[in-house]
Formats: C-alpha cells, sequence, structure tokens
C-alpha cells in the first residue's frame, strides 16, 4: 500500500498514521518530523526551513523533492508507506509521480473550529516528542512529561493567527491536489471527525476495514 494522508493541519495525520503503521506494519514519512530533524541537526539548510515553518509558509519544493527522494529510498522493496503531510502543493504531486506510484488517498475530514480548538491547546514533550492537550488530554502535572518527565512546550506555529493561516494555505493550495488525485482515479478512504473528544481507536479501525475491503491492506 502506497497512501497520501490529506487533512488539514492538526487533523491528527500523525496519530492516525502511527497506528496504521503499527497495525499494517508500513512505514510512515512526516515530512514534518524530517524538517524538525533537519533544523536540529543541519544548521544552514534548517535555518532556511525554520524561518518558513515558523511563519506558517511551505519549504520550497526543490528541498523538500530531496529530502523526500532520500527517505524513499530507504524503504525495503515490497514495503508499503504512508506519506503524511506531502504533496501539499500540486507542483509536488506532480514531483512525487516521477518518484512513486500512489495506490490510495486516505483523507481526514475536520473542521476548521475544531482545528483551531485543538491546536492552540496542543503542547509537546521537549524530550520524547509525545503530544498533550491543555484542555482534554492534560498531563497529570502542569507541564510536565508523563512518559519522562521532561518540559512541555508549545510550538511557535502554534497560535489562532498562524494555524488560520496555515488552514488558508490548506484550502488554497492542498485542496485542488484531492481533485487531482480524483481525476487520476486514484481511490479515496474518507474519516470524519466531528467532536473534540472522539478518540481515534474507532476511526483508525473503520480506516482498516475498508483498506482490506479494497484489497490494499
Ligand atoms: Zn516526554
Amino acid at each position: 500500500m502506497k497512501a497520501i494522508m490529506f487533512g488539514p493541519p492538526g487533523a491528527g495525520k500523525g496519530t492516525y498514521a502511527s497506528r496504521l503503521k503499527q497495525k499494517l506494519g508500513v512505514e510512515t514519512i512526516a515530512t514534518g518530523d524530517i524538517f524538525r530533524e533537519l533544523i536540529k541537526e543541519d544548521p544552514e539548510l534548517g535555518r532556511k526551513v525554520r524561518d518558513y515553518v515558523e511563519k506558517g509558509l511551505l519549504v520550497p519544493h526543490e528541498v523538500v523533492v530531496e529530502v523526500l527522494k532520500q527517505r524513499l529510498s530507504k524503504i525495503p522493496e515490497g514495503k508499503g508507506f504512508i506519506l503524511d503531510g506531502y504533496p501539499r502543493t500540486l507542483e509536488q504531486a506532480k514531483a512525487l509521480e516521477a518518484v512513486t506510484k500512489i495506490d490510495v488517498i486516505l483523507l481526514l475530514d475536520v473542521p476548521d473550529w475544531l482545528i483551531i480548538e485543538r491546536l492552540s491547546s496542543r503542547r509537546i514533550c521537549r524530550n520524547c516528542g509525545a503530544v498533550y492537550n491543555t484542555r482534554f488530554l492534560k498531563p497529570k502535572v502542569d507541564g510536565v512529561c508523563d512518559k519522562c518527565g521532561g518540559s512541555l512546550y508549545q510550538r511557535s506555529d502554534d497560535n489562532p493567527e498562524v494555524i488560520k493561516k496555515r488552514l488558508q494555505v490548506y484550502e488554497e493550495q492542498t485542496k485542488p491536489l484531492l481533485k487531482y488525485f480524483e481525476e487520476k482515479k486514484v481511490p479515496f478512504v474518507v474519516s470524519k471527525t466531528t467532536s473534540l473528544d472522539q478518540p481515534p481507536e474507532p476511526i483508525v479501525d473503520k480506516m482498516i476495514e475498508e483498506l482490506k475491503r479494497r484489497k490494499f491492506a
């Protein structure tokens, strides 16, 4: 299964991708994670990337393609993958087609109000990357990670202003992609979220059921 997971920022793409990874044994490729690693490890390229990320803008095409090509080349022959957070533009989708074939689109349908609510209360562990939420997934001790005791921080792009900008970018640049893949007759599996406290498990199970039914898993 070679899949792309689509959905607005904060739709839970990472959460769903990691659960599908566990249950289906596929690899997940998140450009967001690759960028964050890059910012830590490669000061020069990292600084360029960070400027874009912090402003809620897209990282330049050539940089992403380079990073992605490297990552895809490390996947063993015959193993499936889920791309999370890429492609985001038509230009990127076409570049991706030149690198690999895509079997299925996993689409997360989440309303804007829910995204803004969820992201502006998100906190992340500086040490292990665990994700919390100050409203419905609180750590036991304020500002401290349950798993490792690390300190929690708010990503600089997780504030309402930047979130709205990111949703706007998604709307303008990513949504035409769905049309593009539709026209290419790539099948879609759509998962809808309607409330803030909806647990991911039933949604993941339904996704897998649908993927199996269509022989992708
Ligand atoms: Zn932690």
